[in-house]
């Protein structure tokens, strides 16, 4: 359905706030792609193409330009009518999904802070709009939109980047039924950044769900779970954070969308239940014995705090002393228990929060999963859309950045093999002449990261070797083995021994987006990820029916000695599916800039931007386009939108759809070197051509 008479039409090539399409520069560069997204980001237009990819730019402000006014406004229309948005990308890819059967995906990339959460829901928001109206619908659109704020809520904290930071990575299919309406989904997560649980950066919160359940639940809910409403009374929560009236409204938000999702009530209470139990098991006290011949052993201190933890997991205040203080180690022939030092416990205490919170969260997820499940298995459409935590550098980096940063090489990498890759085979294969462009291949980065004898390989083979192996082994072992790869660099080396951002507990990567310190510090320990068994066990004994299930391993008749797989490898594993998926998909990008550190609208940090331009390869894919074509079609589909164009095709053009583009196009007045007919399509050099066409259509 158009809407051409509703809307005032106004050339979308203004001058004055730069080209909509990079294609159009006229000199290319990296300062010229600079500038006119700086120009377009203070005119407000925060969104430009690259062709198809769109490029945004954080406003850091709330713009007028997510309406349903906009959104009836950009439905169904081509790319070059209006202004870049991500509706008109989700428009395109909505109805190539709809009308031509094509599995589309929405790949969203950009460091963390640029936007990208936001730009997911914008893409939902556009397909429910768009979409059926019938009440099974609006239901499951319900439901999907819902399961936004669910897990963000315990799936997002306040980082220095970002207020609203997601700590932990999403992948979601929407399922279309034959009509194009969305009849459910499957959510796949990657990688919850569970350390937060139990400790913050200065400056930064624990995940938002505690601070919306302190000081927004009712004073019935915190009496049932011995809580208050101060976060200082929790060592878990940085005393230096502030819960604030959005925690307030979100928590009755949070508990609305579990609510409509499908959670049933009495699931709720489980899973308050299990919050306040970390927040309580982060207040037990540990105290240091020793036993008549001298050897320390650690105890919890008997006290409210101990008693209450017992009652919120409904397990016994043994079965807590077991978990905590105790190490059961098993062999083929038999099992041992020995104490463990206070350190050791209250190392094993934080393991216990951690891993109820993940599991919890991954919980959360299935559940979501089982009620977006699609009932009847008639043929789907899907539309995947990636929302996955962005590179990261920080002061201090650790296991989890240097995971984060793997799988952003391997997006990086999908979007060389779609954008720059296959495009430039496409004109191999249409019989265009064509120069190879060069651009940067970061495969050499992931497959130092994920072959065979790669950095993960690496880390797994310490974890499993038998006799004394730490951190320092592994790094050690790195160095050995890596000091050759142009990719890698550390203190060992000639090179960087006198290099002061470097120490001998690091090692430092090469990525395509910058150059990142690891301190290989908790490496092995974060990829072994392996809690004690005799915790399981304790907490199998819990009368909490969620609890128990989730440490369903603790269950003795399930007692499996086989060792679980190594958080690196099954990451390794799960995005290699997420490749596999993606590559089966027609891609969508939406690449997302941010303008400022300071989380501000109206800056726009000339070094900060250049710099993401730079690593996006954002010149590089301007290059490939303009040097080629900015826009093919099938001769078919250019036939049906044009032939109005011309008397030699309107109303009806019988022959050869190739003969008959060829009569349209020669019939109008656009240079001969503008066109060039490739074996199945029709290419377009300058977008400029289209927007012209596109006008013209519009006259007739
Ligand atoms: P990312 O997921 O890339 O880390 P987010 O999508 O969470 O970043 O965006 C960070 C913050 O920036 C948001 O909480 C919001 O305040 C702001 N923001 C992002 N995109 C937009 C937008 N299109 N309009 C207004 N504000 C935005
Ligand atoms: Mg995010």
């Amino acid at each position: 359905m158009d809407n051409d008479n509703q809307e005032i039409h106004e050339s979308i090539l203004d001058d004055t706030t730069g080209v909509p399409d990079l294609i159009l520069l006229d000199e290319v560069s990296d300062n010229a792609i600079l500038f006119n997204l700086q120009q377009r980001y203070y005119d407000n237009q925060i969104y430009t193409y690259i062709g198809n990819v769109v490029i945004s730019v954080n406003p850091y402000q709330k713009l007028p330009i997510y309406t349903s006014e906009t959104i009836l406004n950009y439905r169904g229309k081509s790319l070059y009518e209006l202004q870049p948005h991500i509706y008109a990308i989700a428009d395109n890819a909505y109805r190539a999904l709809r009308d031509r059967d094509e599995d589309q995906c929405v790949i969203i990339s950009g460091e963390s802070g640029s936007g990208k959460t936001e730009a997911s829901k914008v893409v939902m928001q556009y397909i429910a709009a768009v979409s059926g109206k019938s009440k099974d619908v609006e239901l499951v659109k319900e439901q999907l939109l819902q399961t936004n704020p669910l897990l963000e809520a315990f799936g997002n904290a306040k980082t220095h980047r970002n207020n609203n930071s997601s700590r932990f990575g999403k992948y979601m299919d929407i399922e279309f039924d034959f009509k194009g309406d969305p009849v459910g989904g499957v959510i796949t997560n990657y990688l919850l950044e569970k350390s937060r649980v139990v400790s913050q950066a200065d400056g930064e919160r624990n995940f938002h769900i505690f601070y919306q359940l302190l000081v927004g639940a009712s004073e019935q809910i915190l009496d049932d779970l011995y809580l208050t409403d101060d976060i200082r009374d929790y060592n878990y929560i940085n005393p230096y954070s502030v819960a604030t009236e959005i925690d307030e409204n979100d928590f009755t938000e949070t508990l609305q969308a579990m609510e409509i999702v499908g959670f049933q009530s009495i699931e709720v209470k489980y899973v308050l239940q299990l919050l306040a139990a970390i927040l309580h098991i982060g207040n037990l006290q540990l105290s240091e014995k020793e036993d008549e011949s001298g050897n320390e052993f650690s105890e919890i201190n008997l006290n409210r705090d101990l008693q209450i933890v017992s009652k919120l997991t409904n397990c016994k205040i043994s079965q807590f002393q077991y978990a905590i203080t105790q190490k059961l180690v098993e062999t083929k022939y038999e099992q041992v228990t020995t104490s463990l030092t206070i350190a050791q416990a209250r190392y094993a205490r934080d393991a216990l929060a951690k891993a109820i919170y993940s599991r919890l969260f991954s919980w959360i997820v299935d559940k979501v999963n089982e009620s977006l499940t699609v009932k009847e298995t008639a043929t789907r459409k899907v539309m995947g859309v990636l929302d996955i935590y962005g590179f990261e550098i920080f002061q201090n980096n650790s296991f989890e950045q240097f995971i984060i940063n793997y799988c952003n090489e391997k997006l990086q990498q999908i979007f060389i093999e779609m954008t720059l890759k296959l495009e430039q085979e496409e004109y191999v294969n249409e019989g265009m002449p064509w120069t190879h462009i060069d651009y940067f291949n970061n495969k050499i980065i992931c497959d130092l990261i994920e072959k065979n004898n790669g950095i993960l390989s690496m880390l797994d083979e310490e974890c499993i070797r038998p006799g004394k192996v730490s951190d320092k082994t592994f790094l050690d072992k790195l160095n050995n083995r890596c000091s050759k790869h142009p990719h890698y660099q550390s203190k060992s080396m000639k090179e960087f021994s006198r290099d002061s951002t470097l120490d001998r507990e690091s090692f430092r990567l090469v990525h395509y987006a910058g150059n990142v310190t690891y301190n290989v510090n908790g490496f092995i320990d974060k990829n072994n990820d392996n809690l004690h068994r005799n915790i399981s066990q304790a907490m199998y004994t819990s009368g909490n029916p969620l609890l128990q299930f989730l440490f369903i391993e603790g269950n003795p008749k399930l007692a499996s000695r086989k060792r679980p797989p190594t958080s690196g490898s099954q990451f390794k594993k799960s995005v290699a599916q997420l490749m596999v998926n993606l590559l089966a998909k027609t891609p969508n990008y939406i690449r997302c800039i941010k303008p400022n550190d300071k989380q501000i609208p109206e800056d726009f940090d000339i070094s900060i931007v250049r710099h993401q331009i730079q690593y996006l390869g954002l010149l590089e894919n301007v290059r490939v386009r303009r040097a080629g074509y900015a826009f093919r079609q099938t001769y078919a589909k250019i036939l049906y939108r044009y032939k109005m164009l011309s008397m030699a095709t309107w109303p009806r053009w019988e022959g050869d759809t190739k003969a008959g583009v060829q009569e349209m196009i020669e019939s109008l007045p656009i240079e001969p070197n503008e066109y060039a007919y490739g074996k199945t399509k029709l290419f377009i050099r300058n977008p400029r051509t289209l927007f012209n066409m596109e006008e013209w259509r519009r006259m007739r």
